[in-house]
């Protein structure tokens, strides 16, 4: 018996009665992050992992009627035993894992498997399907180590504030923008932030995670001279806004996987692109599904046809699944 199916309203446990991620409203969801294209608003009931419960509040309002299990923590429901186990992308974020009758399945969400100090780190589990993303799911992405990417990051910030220029760095407001304001040096000069991200480093400030001191961006006139010396993180919605009129003669970045293809920083026509993903990329996708040690894999979002190819070429039983996920703000941008 299949322990996931796709519905239109989203990935249906069926034994459970319950939706994972759905895309339509439904009765019972179970959550596996706060990305806009995976927890969405009007359920009836929410169900995550705790250290998500800020993020959630925060994204889909206070009042939603959520509980939540601690990573590792079991709940029966209808006979399926479900369990949320850490999934290294965003704060809060978890692979679901369902037991029913002796059959394990585990969907992944969206993973990435370099641990980076702002969430719990990504942690295999067993199981007989596997159902994982596929964003980056092109022999092409390999990510360099993060620390190599802050530190460039790190030089062009300095050689600008050093020439009285503002660094602009876009970034999807929730996760990429703290993973990055955490990694960086914040010594180098004052950190501005637009309205978008702010709400969001407040929470995971709350969530005990080390994000170096900010303030809004709004708050500075266009003469403060610290605008010169700056580091600014916005959206990349704010991209050729009138926001960013107050920050004169500015250099401008972009941190997305995406910038991986040149042609996406030019469609940008940003200064510099920074390559940091908050997915796997193709090793990585490889090495999670083979420490899941699953015999059968289940596709999703991103480039499902070459990866379930590949998976095939392997041995595994391996199938697309068709989902609407895959629209998280940076993603969307930059391949449109
Ligand atoms: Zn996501
Ligand atoms: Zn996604």
């Amino acid at each position: 018996m299949d322990l996931v199916i796709a519905r239109p309203e989203g990935l249906y446990c069926p034994p459970g009665d319950f939706y994972i991620d759905p895309w339509r409203p439904v009765a019972r969801s179970v959550i596996t992050h706060g990305h806009g294209d995976h927890a969405r608003t009007g359920n009836s009931h929410y169900l995550a992992a705790s250290p998500g419960a800020g993020i959630l509040r925060a994204r889909l309002g206070a009042d939603i009627n959520l509980q939540t299990l601690a990573y590792g923590e079991r709940l029966v429901h209808h006979g399926v035993t479900l369990s949320f186990h850490p999934a290294g992308h965003v704060l809060g974020s978890a692979q679901v894992r369902l037991e029913y009758q002796g059959e394990v399945w585990v969907a992944s969400g969206d993973y990435k498997v370099e641990a980076d100090g702002t969430c719990a780190p990504f942690e295999p589990v067993r199981c007989h399907t596997f159902i994982t993303e596929s964003t980056f799911g092109l022999p092409i992405y390999r990510w360099q180590p993060q620390r190599e990417i802050f530190s460039e990051i790190d030089t062009w910030w300095r050689a600008n504030a050093q020439a009285g220029k503002a660094s602009v760095l876009f970034a999807y407001a929730f996760g990429k923008a703290q993973r990055i304001l955490h990694g960086i040096d914040a010594s180098i000069g004052p950190i501005l932030v637009h309205g978008a991200v702010e709400p969001l480093n407040r929470v995971y400030r709350e969530g005990g995670i080390h994000i170096p001191d900010t303030h809004y961006a709004g708050d500075f006139k266009k003469t403060d001279p610290a605008l010169r010396q700056a580091l600014i993180l916005a959206p990349p919605s704010a991209g050729g806004s009138t926001w960013m009129r107050r920050f004169g003669d500015y250099s401008d970045a972009f941190a997305s996987g995406w910038m991986r293809l040149r042609g996406t920083r030019r469609r940008r026509g940003v200064d510099r692109g920074f390559v940091l993903s908050d997915h796997a990329d193709w090793p990585g996708l490889l090495w999670a599904i083979e420490q899941t040690g699953a015999e059968r894999v289940m596709v999703t979002h991103g480039s499902v046809a070459v990866l379930v190819r590949y998976l095939r070429g392997l041995g595994l039983d391996a199938q697309g699944f068709t989902t609407e996920y895959g629209d998280e703000d940076d993603d969307k941008v930059a391949t449109a």
